[in-house]
């Protein structure tokens, strides 16, 4: 960690504090899971400014699919087959 603390732009990709907890429940089975997300890229991602993979480099392709489709990875794979998002 450096002691940078100037604005946004010089932010890298890697430091990013996780202050916002997210909890999402599965469209399908109503599993909860809770992320935990940097706020300023959450909210950018909401409002499509910044990619999911970029905004949250962190979470796993399945986690992400979980976050934007509130289906989770378990019913994912019931509804759509085996995990397309293998690694
Ligand atoms: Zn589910």
């Amino acid at each position: 960690m450096t002691a940078n603390t100037t604005d946004d732009a010089n932010r890298s990709d890697t430091d990013t504090p996780l202050d916002l907890s997210i909890e999402v429940t599965c469209d399908a089975c109503r599993k909860t899971a809770t992320f935990q997300v940097n706020h300023d890229r959450y909210t950018a991602w909401r409002e499509r400014r910044m990619l999911m993979q970029d905004a949250f480099p962190h979470l796993s392709a399945p986690d992400r699919e979980y976050l934007k489709s509130r289906v989770c990875r378990d019913c994912w794979t019931a509804m759509f087959g085996p995990n397309p998002f293998a690694d």
